[in-house]
């Protein structure tokens, strides 16, 4: 396959992309195809990485309403209707849900997902089901699991064990849920448990991270101490952390020299943290985002999640990253030019940072070819205009091809 004429990451020049094998084989101007090429004309087309969403609920999708909608909008609500609905899964409800929601996810552009399964189950069930799903979904979409104690590590019957076992099932990363916990003191060992877990089956960590707008939930510096101690940095990730957009100026100044220090990554999930955050809150209202401004600035890698796809937890989501994407920089006010046109980092490479996946991605010579092309001249214009994705690419193979709709208009004749 020749790509021809795109602009690679905004750059202003064109490049052509040849493909072979299902590896990216050369990027240069004006590469000539040979006789059995398949050759895409870009025009001047955009060419980014794929999305990627480091952080999903997949064992809850598309359970909204079930058995009831949360008309209150908190987590704790949400934890509760989960509780509920949680009684009759099934192998075949979650992979059937999960299934549906990844092709969903991939119809938009996405082909890496990191979804959190709850593990506060005796029987494991969402997750017999969703390791079977990471492996038929594989040709199309990157699928990574973490095991996620809902319900909490010390504070639910047998806690530990159904991490240990899920660990031995073959989860990639295992999580954790400190705010959740009875104690603070709970909290903090739960996390040096897992931190210890992580480091007997070689595993990544990802804990649900101080997700409450409470100033004195200080999981995360815990979490970053384990990181940093156990030499496991990159390979750690602190989700949703909201609690820091509650701290004081003081305690972040000094937490960040840890953070720096254990060079773990974050995910922020703006569609979840605006619905959830604040909600105790009368005037002022706290966004409850994490500070994503902050840690970017800092050099510390910030990535976006979707968190939720019609569930207890959020009643909407398409699994669209442009929507998370586009809230997250309001939220944020990350709204420079230069940051509007540098933002898809936040749900590509700094996403594939989190998974771990850098090494096999990317647009160079010898990657896979994995790309999104899109009929726009740079990400602002992508963004800005929700441009038509024109191809998602994964190793050299077509996955979505979407021509824009077509729209007639007719105000002329009313001049
Ligand atoms: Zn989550």
């Amino acid at each position: 396959m020749l790509i021809k004429a795109v602009r690679i990451e905004n750059a202003e020049t064109l490049q052509d992309i040849l493909i072979e094998d299902g590896r990216i084989k050369q990027i240069a101007p004006d590469i000539q195809p040979s006789d059995n090429d398949t050759v895409i004309e870009g025009n001047g087309a955009l060419v980014i990485p794929p999305f990627v969403d480091p952080h999903v609920h997949l064992d809850s999708t598309m359970t909204a309403g079930d058995p009831e909608w949360n008309e209150s909008g908190t987590l704790f609500d949400g934890i509760r209707i989960w509780s509920e609905r949680k009684q009759k899964l099934s192998y075949d409800d979650v992979y059937q849900r999960a299934t549906e929601a990844l092709k969903l996810q991939a119809s938009h552009g996405l082909q890496f997902v990191r979804s959190h399964v709850d593990v506060t189950d005796p029987d494991l069930v969402a997750l017999r089901a969703l390791l079977d799903v990471r492996k038929d979904v594989a040709p199309w979409m990157t699928l990574q699991l973490v095991a996620f104690p809902q319900e909490g590590i010390l504070s639910f019957p047998n806690g530990k064990a159904l991490m240990e076992n899920a660990a031995k099932l073959g989860v990639d990363a295992l999580g954790a849920i400190p705010h959740y916990e009875f104690t603070q003191a709970y909290g903090a060992e739960s996390i040096r448990f897992v931190g210890d877990l992580a480091q007997k089956y070689g595993l990544m960590i990802d804990a649900h991270c101080d997700e409450i707008d409470d100033p004195a939930s200080r999981g995360l510096e815990t979490l970053a101490t384990v990181a940093y101690e156990t030499g496991l940095k990159e390979k750690v990730t602190a989700s949703h952390t909201t609690a820091m957009g509650s701290y004081n100026d003081a305690y972040v100044y000094k937490l960040m020299r840890l953070l720096q220090m254990a060079d773990l990554n974050f995910v922020s999930n703006p569609l979840i943290n605006m619905y959830l955050g604040g909600r105790f809150d009368t005037y002022p209202k706290r966004r409850g985002l994490t500070r994503v401004k902050e840690l970017d600035a800092a050099g510390l890698n910030v990535a976006f999640g979707e968190d939720d796809i019609k569930d207890p937890w959020y009643p909407m989501g398409n699994g669209n990253m442009l929507d998370v994407l586009h809230l997250g920089l309001h939220a944020t006010q990350m709204m420079g030019y230069t940051e509007i046109l540098n933002s898809y980092r936040f749900i590509t490479h700094n996403g594939a940072r989190v998974m771990q996946v850098e090494d096999e991605y990317g647009i160079a010579e010898g990657k896979p070819a994995n790309l999104l092309m899109f009929d726009a001249d740079n990400w602002y214009d992508a963004l800005n205009e929700r441009a038509n994705m024109r191809y998602s690419i994964r190793n050299g193979e077509i996955l979505v091809e979407q021509k824009p709709a077509p729209r007639t208009t007719n105000f002329d004749q009313f001049v």
